[in-house]
């Protein structure tokens, strides 16, 4: 069987000489030593200069705008994964959809400035599979109207956009170490946000509000992650370079195999260092898409429909027309990409969509 993605599973004795040392320790979360440790090498590994790990990718967001929200219009995009949305309605704000570039998938910036009223307090936007929002046009607007910026940028891990990380952009960006993602911990995820006197806003916030054991900051939530996550991502951690080189083929592989007189994939935006998280591709139709899938299926290969649906479609959420994601949603697949993934399987993969759409 071929998923769309496999979780990396470094080697056991990795991860058993990490929980020895915890086992040594005594101590299992409440930011021990690990997780210490795994926030600096991620930093330097990054080069960012902070980061707050947490339990997921969907804490942060929370975090983020429950603090910088302030229960407004929040302006998002509708193609993400569903966290995105969910989160903005969760912290009783109110999600405002702006469509996307039909190139890009990320959020169209041109169309920013319409859709903001007096009661829009931030711009909550996803790096779509890796691909930088238009960054500087985004902080512009933010600045213009005095918006705060927050990047869900679950799947950027390693991504760079004009020499820095990809988390140094915005206001806050969030981060997702869930076991499908690029980097895992198995659950986890994290916050980065440059600002000195907000970076220690959202820290106290994810632990409760201390301020030492008997005073308090603020008001907080408990979003600390634990040393036997942390001891995942310490075994994870070393081999990231393989992992995201072992992509890069497999990317290779459909760039040159796959029939794009009639397909279609991302435009990774100009001035990015990507991280190969993910490889959609867009059929002509949602049937042609359907028809190929069906026979992917017959043959154990599992590619998946991300996103769908478009986020103003879903159920709770009283959303307008976004005609641009809706028609994208409706016809772009994520294909298998994992370190790992063998030649001849990219081969069978790419010869059956070839052989389907012709
Ligand atoms: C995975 C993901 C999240 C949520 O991350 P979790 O770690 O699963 O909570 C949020 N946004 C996007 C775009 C994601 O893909």
């Amino acid at each position: 069987m071929i998923n769309v993605t496999k979780t990396f599973f470094p080697p056991i004795e990795n991860y058993q000489n990490q929980l020895q040392r915890i086992w040594k320790n005594e101590w299992l979360t409440n930011r021990g030593e690990l997780l210490l440790e795994l926030e600096d090498k991620i930093k330097n590994y990054l080069s960012v200069s902070n980061i707050i790990i947490m339990t997921n990718g969907t804490l942060p967001i929370q975090i983020a705008l429950k603090i910088l929200g302030n229960y407004g219009e929040i302006i998002t995009t509708p193609f993400s994964y569903v966290a995105t949305t969910s989160s903005i309605l969760w912290e009783n704000c109110k999600p405002v959809f702006v469509d996307i570039d039909a190139e890009y998938l990320t959020i169209d910036e041109t169309k920013i400035e319409a859709a903001i009223t007096p009661k829009t307090t931030a711009i909550l936007a996803t790096h779509v599979f890796g691909n930088p929002c238009n960054v500087e046009e985004i902080e512009k607007i933010a600045k213009k109207h005095h918006l705060k910026v927050i990047y869900d940028a679950a799947h950027s891990f390693g991504v760079n956009y004009k020499e820095k990380s990809i988390f140094n952009y915005g206001d806050v960006s969030t981060c997702s170490f869930h076991a499908t993602k690029l980097f895992h911990t198995g659950e986890g995820g994290a916050l980065f946000c440059n600002d000195a006197e907000l970076h220690h806003k959202m820290y106290y916030s994810h632990n409760f509000g201390h301020n030492g054991p008997l005073d308090f900051f603020g008001l907080g939530i408990n979003g600390k992650t634990s040393e036997l996550q942390a001891a995942m991502g310490l075994s994870v951690l070393p081999f990231l370079s393989n992992i995201i080189e072992s992509r890069k083929e497999v990317v290779e592989y459909y760039n040159s195999n796959l029939n794009f007189a009639i397909l279609k994939t991302i435009k990774i935006r100009e001035n990015t260092e990507w991280n190969y998280s993910y490889y959609p591709i867009l059929f002509q139709s949602e049937e042609q898409l359907v028809k190929v899938q069906k026979v992917l299926n017959e043959n154990e290969i599992f590619p998946r429909r991300y996103f769908y649906p478009s986020l103003n479609k879903i159920n709770y959420v009283n959303g307008i027309s976004m005609p641009i994601s809706e028609n994208i949603a409706s016809r772009i697949i994520c294909l298998p990409l994992y370190f790992g993934l063998q030649e001849k399987e990219l081969a069978l993969i790419t010869t059956i969509i070839n052989k389907e759409i012709s």
